[in-house]
C-alpha cells in the first residue's frame, strides 16, 4: 500500500460517523413492525414509523422528521419514534432538539443502545469527550455487536489521552489544538491558512459553516495513535480535521494544500450528509489546487480511447478499500471529473448538485436536477473530453 505514488497522492480518509446505527433501528422498527397490529391506530403508528424509516434511508431528514412526529402522536410512550425523531433531528443538525428526542427514548427503554450512540455522538461534537465515552460505553454494553463503535471508543480514549494537555488557540470560525507551548506559532499558520480556505471555499461555494471547526494538530506518532490511519494519509476529517504536523515552522505550499483539502470535505459534509465519493475528493483537490499534470493527462487519454475507464457509479464509495495503484487512480479520475464539471456547467451548478444531495436526491437526480444531463450523459461527456 505505501507505495511512491501512493505518498505523492496523499489519501485522506472521510470517515462515516452515524450510519451504522441504521441497521440497528431497522431492526428496532422491523421488531415494531412484525408485533400483530390490534387498532387502526397501531396501525397508523406502524404506518408513520415505516415511512420515517424509508424516508431516513433515502436521506430525507426533514419527510422523516414529519412522520416521526405523526407516529408519536398515535404512541407518545414510543421509543421507536422519539429515538427516530432524535435521529431526523441529528442529521438536521438542530443538536438541541436531537438531545431532548434522545433522552426521551431513553426514559422509555433505558437499555436504548442507537439512542446512547447518538447522544454520544452529540457530546463528541461538542467536544465533551467524557460524556461521549460514557455513552457510547453504554451503548456498547446493550448492542456488544456494535464492533464500529467499540473502535470509536477505543479511539475517542487514545483521543482523550493524547489532548488532555493540548493549548488551543481560537479565531472567528476555527479552534486549534496543539501539544506543547513551542507549537503557537505553528497553530497560528494554521489558524491563517484556514481562515483563508473559509474565505476562497466558502466565496466558491457560497457557504460557509455555521459552527466553529476544530482542528487538531498531532506529532506523527500522535497521529498515527489516535486516528489509525495509514502512513500515506496526509490528514483526515471525521468531524475534526487531524493533520500530522511534525515541525513546521511556517507556511508551506504542502501545508495549505492539506488544509484546503480536509476543510473542503468539512464543508461538503456540512453541506449533504451523503455524496458520491468522487464529488467529495474531486472537489477536495481541486480546491487544494491539485492538477492533471501532463503525464497523468495522456494516460486518461490513452485509457479513454479503448473505453476502459470505469463509470463513476462505480466510485461512489469510500476508497479505502482500493489497492495503492486503484486508490491513486480513483482519486485522479475524480479531480478530472469534478474539473471538467466546474469548467463546464460552472461552480454554482456543483453546489446545487450537493443541496439536491442534501435533500435526499441519490447521485443521478441530483446530477440531472443540477446540470440537466443524466448520470451516464454527463458521464460519457466527460469522458469524451478526454480523448
Ligand atoms: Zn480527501
Amino acid at each position: 500500500m505505501k507505495t511512491q505514488q501512493l505518498t505523492k497522492t496523499r489519501i485522506h480518509l472521510c470517515i462515516s460517523v452515524v450510519n451504522i446505527a441504521l441497521f440497528i433501528l431497522t431492526t428496532l422498527f422491523f421488531t415494531v413492525l412484525t408485533a400483530p397490529a390490534q387498532t387502526t391506530e397501531q396501525n397508523a403508528y406502524a404506518r408513520f414509523l415505516n415511512n420515517g424509516m424509508e424516508q431516513m434511508k433515502a436521506a430525507d431528514y426533514q419527510g422523516a422528521l414529519n412522520s416521526f412526529e405523526q407516529a408519536r402522536r398515535y404512541n407518545d410512550s414510543s421509543a421507536a419514534a422519539h429515538l427516530g425523531l432524535g435521529i431526523a433531528y441529528f442529521h438536521l443538525r438542530d443538536y438541541q432538539h436531537a438531545e431532548r428526542e434522545l433522552n426521551r427514548a431513553l426514559e422509555i427503554n433505558p437499555r436504548e443502545a442507537t439512542a446512547n450512540q447518538f447522544l454520544g455522538e452529540l457530546y463528541y461534537r461538542k467536544d465533551d469527550l467524557d460524556s461521549a465515552a460514557s455513552y457510547w460505553e453504554k451503548a456498547v454494553e446493550f448492542d456488544p455487536s456494535a464492533s464500529g463503535l467499540r473502535t470509536r471508543l477505543e479511539r475517542i480514549r487514545r483521543e482523550h489521552k493524547t489532548e488532555k494537555d493540548f493549548n488551543q488557540d481560537v479565531t472567528t470560525h476555527f479552534l486549534v489544538k496543539y501539544e506543547g507551548r513551542e507549537k503557537i506559532e505553528a497553530g497560528r499558520i494554521v489558524l491563517r491558512i484556514l481562515e483563508d480556505a473559509y474565505s476562497e471555499v466558502g466565496h466558491a461555494l457560497s457557504y460557509y459553516p455555521d459552527r466553529e471547526m476544530q482542528v487538531i494538530l498531532y506529532s506523527d506518532q500522535q497521529f498515527q495513535e489516535v486516528t489509525d490511519a495509514p502512513g500515506w494519509s496526509g490528514g483526515i476529517y471525521d468531524g475534526k480535521i487531524r493533520i500530522p504536523i511534525g515541525g513546521i515552522e511556517q507556511k508551506t505550499q504542502g501545508l495549505r494544500r492539506i488544509l484546503y483539502h480536509e476543510y473542503t470535505h468539512a464543508v461538503v459534509r456540512a453541506i449533504t450528509p451523503r455524496v458520491p465519493t468522487w464529488l467529495n475528493e474531486g472537489l477536495a483537490q481541486y480546491f487544494e489546487g491539485r492538477e492533471i499534470d501532463g503525464r497523468q493527462k495522456e494516460m486518461l487519454r490513452r485509457i479513454a480511447q479503448t473505453d476502459k475507464l470505469p463509470p463513476l457509479s462505480n466510485l461512489e464509495g469510500s476508497f479505502m478499500g482500493l489497492c495503492g495503484d486503484q486508490a491513486v487512480f480513483a482519486y485522479m479520475l475524480s479531480l478530472s471529473s469534478v474539473r471538467y464539471m466546474i469548467d463546464s456547467f460552472g461552480m454554482y451548478r456543483v453546489k446545487d448538485i450537493l443541496e439536491e444531495l442534501a435533500a435526499g436526491a441519490d447521485t443521478g437526480k441530483a446530477i440531472s436536477n443540477g446540470i440537466m444531463l443524466s448520470y451516464e450523459e454527463f458521464d460519457i461527456n466527460w469522458k469524451r473530453s478526454l480523448e
